[in-house]
């Protein structure tokens, strides 16, 4: 049995790789700045991806993970929502994740935390009954954060829909934001999916602290208010921007296929194009995408899913996508575009894409690891958010920081290829998009600033990881 004096944290994720990119970049600090190792612990439902595993087989020796046996949802009706389904598969797991933390226990562990992540709070209960702190890892933005811990209020004082609401919704330090536009989750308050998310979202306020994958500068009013005192809120440690950074073996088939295609390509001249881990289009919006890319005349690289049949996270579940997304775009655009753009099937290199000089433009779903991604790149944005919490962010990115352009939705439902070409070619050749570049510049620095040695993301993290030593 090892020596009980390593001390050691117990991280509950699920195994989406929006959520496993930044709790292994934590999970990687806390090792190599603080000597503290950690076990994933992985509800599964159903078989990995080829990115997931390539990201989990690359974990260094100090860092472990447990995959637990899936859960199945046969039960359920076929149109239940993907949150649901994630609720659902920690829910579930609830005797395994309770299994592992024996196990570790058992091996000798010095178990300092058990990190949740956002929607893993039924862990709560595990954390609790071995007497192991709780804490919650919230990969996301302050405002969403914000929204999360007063959403029970929220959820008291307004009867209606909120995105019937005449007024905008308030959330503490946070610009107004219409109802509609706030999380998918909340958009139908007689869904199931609702209820369990109002369900975690009280369960925030019963951690010892949140770990915010965030920082004050970015986001100056929605960190203040969450860092304001008040009874029953737990403690909130921005240490962001956590991002991967590329590496060789990245997850990609054809790795090199994006970089050596990016070294050909002059500096800042490319628009790259990516609805993160699990966002798709339908096959008309494909197509005006592809027009627009073709009209607005500048080089890109657009990484192609296959069209959904009107789920924008289709996706989400299995990103082995064995269909080919190529065959569904417009006929001859890969023989007329073949000296303006790449086009690469379901996934690529993102983080060493957003490194390399010749990209220009992000135009985004706004999820928010890819956003950060674009920060410390200083890559301006256009927002074309599809689900989950994206439109608030694409609000907060638009209207209060100021980085991104937003496409508008035509009345058939579609971003129109003409909408394309005029926002992509305005922010990349004129002045609107010049303020945005030296705003983005300027929140590089301040990234690259709170996260130096004395700078606060470093410092907070110092001050966590202390209270955990020192139990
Ligand atoms: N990603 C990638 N290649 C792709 C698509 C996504 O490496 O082709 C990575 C991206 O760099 C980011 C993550 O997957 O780190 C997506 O997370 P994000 O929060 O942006 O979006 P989500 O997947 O939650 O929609």
């Amino acid at each position: 049995m090892a020596a009980k004096t390593t001390p050691h944290v117990a991280i509950l994720s699920n195994p989406d790789m929006s959520h496993l990119i930044p709790l292994v970049q934590f999970a990687k600090k806390l090792h190599d700045h603080h000597q503290i190792s950690s076990t994933f612990i992985i509800p599964t439902y159903g078989p990995l991806s080829a990115a997931q595993k390539t990201l989990l087989s690359g974990l260094p020796s100090a860092i472990n993970y447990i995959l637990l046996p899936a859960v199945y949802f046969n039960d359920l009706p076929p149109a239940i929502k993907i949150e649901a389904r994630v609720f659902l598969s920690i829910a579930r797991s609830l005797p395994a994740i309770r299994d592992a933390v024996k196990s570790l226990l058992d091996d000798g562990k010095k178990l300092v935390a058990f990190v949740m992540d956002l929607f893993g709070t039924d862990g709560l209960e595990v954390a609790l009954d071995f007497g192991i702190s709780p804490y919650i890892f919230f990969p996301s933005t302050a405002m969403s954060l914000s929204l999360f811990l007063h959403l029970p209020k929220l959820d008291e004082t307004v009867s209606c829909e909120y995105r019937e609401m005449a007024e905008k919704v308030k959330i503490p330090g946070c610009i107004p934001v219409h109802g509609k536009d706030l999380l998918d989750t909340v958009q139908d308050r007689k869904n199931n999916a609702y209820k369990w998310f109002l369900h975690h979202a009280k369960n925030y306020r019963m951690v010892e602290g949140i770990i915010l994958n965030s920082f004050k500068e970015l986001e100056p009013g929605p960190v203040q208010a969450l860092q304001e005192q008040e009874a029953n809120k737990p403690i909130v440690y921005p240490i962001g921007p956590l991002i991967r950074v590329g590496s060789k073996s990245d997850d990609n088939l054809e790795p090199n296929l994006c970089l050596k295609w990016l070294n050909e390509q002059p500096r800042s001249s490319v628009l790259y194009v990516s609805f993160g881990s699990g966002g798709t289009l339908s096959y008309a919006q494909i197509i005006e995408l592809a027009f627009g890319l073709e009209m607005c005349a500048q080089n890109f690289l657009w990484v192609v899913r296959c069209p959904n049949d009107g789920v924008s996270n289709a996706s989400f579940f299995s990103i082995q996508n064995f269909d080919d997304p190529l065959a569904y775009l417009p006929q001859g655009f890969l023989e007329r575009t073949k000296n303006q753009g790449l086009v690469v099937p379901s996934w690529a290199p993102q983080a060493q894409i957003l490194a390399h000089d010749s990209i220009g433009v992000f135009l985004t779903h706004c999820g928010w690891n890819s956003t950060l991604e674009s920060v410390v790149n200083a890559i301006p944005l256009i927002a074309w958010p599809l689900y989950a919490e994206q439109k608030m962010n694409a609000v907060m990115l638009h209207e209060y920081v100021k980085v991104a352009l937003r496409l508008k939705v035509g009345e058939n439902g579609l971003v129109g290829r003409v909408e394309i070409a005029n926002v992509v070619r305005g922010l990349m050749e004129g002045e609107e998009g010049k303020g945005i570049q030296s705003r983005m510049r300027d929140l590089k620095e301040d990234a690259s600033k709170v996260l130096s040695e004395n700078g606060s993301s470093t410092k907070t993290l110092a001050e966590l990881v202390n209270k955990w030593k020192n139990k």
